[in-house]
């Protein structure tokens, strides 16, 4: 197995690809970026649109047909 250092991972902020897991502050290309992404997710400008209800997934079961391996009627 590799060594995780020496992986090149694509930063998720600014997409430039490096050995970002060398750092502390990987998979961010910079301690900033991961500060920047941090401070997304504590201020919910990373979340859902809204809750999932139970609409959202009709029609997502219409291939799967039907037999022995599905648990209905
Ligand atoms: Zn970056």
């Amino acid at each position: 197995m590799k060594n995780p250092s020496e992986l090149v991972v694509r930063c998720p902020r600014c997409r430039e690809r490096g050995t970002w897991f060398a750092a502390s502050w990987g998979p961010f290309c910079s301690e900033r970026y991961r500060l920047i992404d941090l401070g997304k997710w504590f201020n919910e400008e990373h979340k859902l649109s809204r809750e999932l209800r139970p609409g959202d997934f009709e029609g997502f079961d219409d291939d799967l047909g039907t037999g022995p391996h599905l648990d209905r009627p």
